[in-house]
């Protein structure tokens, strides 16, 4: 399936003029895809499986930045701690712990957003507003993480009002936090808004979105997350 460059070269464009950092979301897409994009400029790719990640990180160009975008396993941190840039999808202070141990072992700081559940259905993973304060309040243990922002996903509906007020939601916490918030990135980072929804998100307040379709075109039916 051909990348598609023009909606590309369009969404780039209409995010840079606002400051918005588009993730370039490549889980189950070839490196040659991924290199046609990196071709044009992109740096910032998104994966949700940890093998996939580490396969094409070693085959790729090595400025690439690599989001974890998925749920991490306690289990798997160890093999993406030597390279990931971001990972969007902290859920708890076991995961963050786990973290700040690998990034020790690999002599660096990995910087971390922590993944609020806004969405209506169950089977969408992040903490409630209680987790984070906890999670939040454990932070200053790992000084091996930077906690940088929120990440969130919406519903999936066609109804953009619920999803709106899923997205306020989570702008009302991102502002709440923003005095705990490390500026890893000259500012902190509000991660929401994919494909389908993420002009809403950038009218809610994002500051970092996560599109896969609209430049890859759609993934094969049936594959989830
Ligand atoms: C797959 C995925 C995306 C991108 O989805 P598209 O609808 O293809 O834009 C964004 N965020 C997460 C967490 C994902 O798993």
């Amino acid at each position: 399936m051909p990348v598609n460059k023009e909606a590309y070269l369009q969404i780039k464009k209409d995010l840079d003029a606002r400051g918005i950092v588009l993730v370039a979301v490549s889980k189950t897409r070839s490196e040659e895809e991924i290199n046609e994009l990196y071709e044009l400029g992109q740096r910032d790719f998104g994966e949700n499986y940890v093998q996939e990640m580490v396969t094409k990180a070693a085959h790729l160009p090595g400025d690439i930045r690599w989001h974890f975008i998925g749920h991490l396993q306690s289990n798997k941190v160890k093999y993406i701690a030597p390279f990931v840039h971001l990972v969007q999808g902290i859920d708890s202070p076991k995961l963050l712990k786990e973290i700040n141990k690998h990034a020790q072992k690999n002599g660096r700081t990995i910087d971390c957003l922590l993944q609020v559940f806004i969405a209506k259905e169950e089977s969408k993973f992040g903490m409630d507003e209680k987790e984070l304060a906890e999670t939040m309040s454990l932070s200053g243990t790992f000084p091996n993480t930077r906690i940088c922002g929120l990440m969130g996903m919406a519903s999936f509906t066609e109804d953009l009002t619920i999803v709106r007020k899923e997205f306020q939601t989570l702008k009302m916490l991102f502002d709440q936090m923003q005095p705990q918030l490390v500026s890893c990135h000259s500012q902190p980072v509000l991660s929401m808004g994919m494909s389908a929804d993420y002009l809403v998100a950038v009218e809610e307040g994002s500051t970092m979105v996560r599109i896969g379709s609209l430049l890859f075109g759609a993934r094969e039916p049936g594959y989830h997350a």
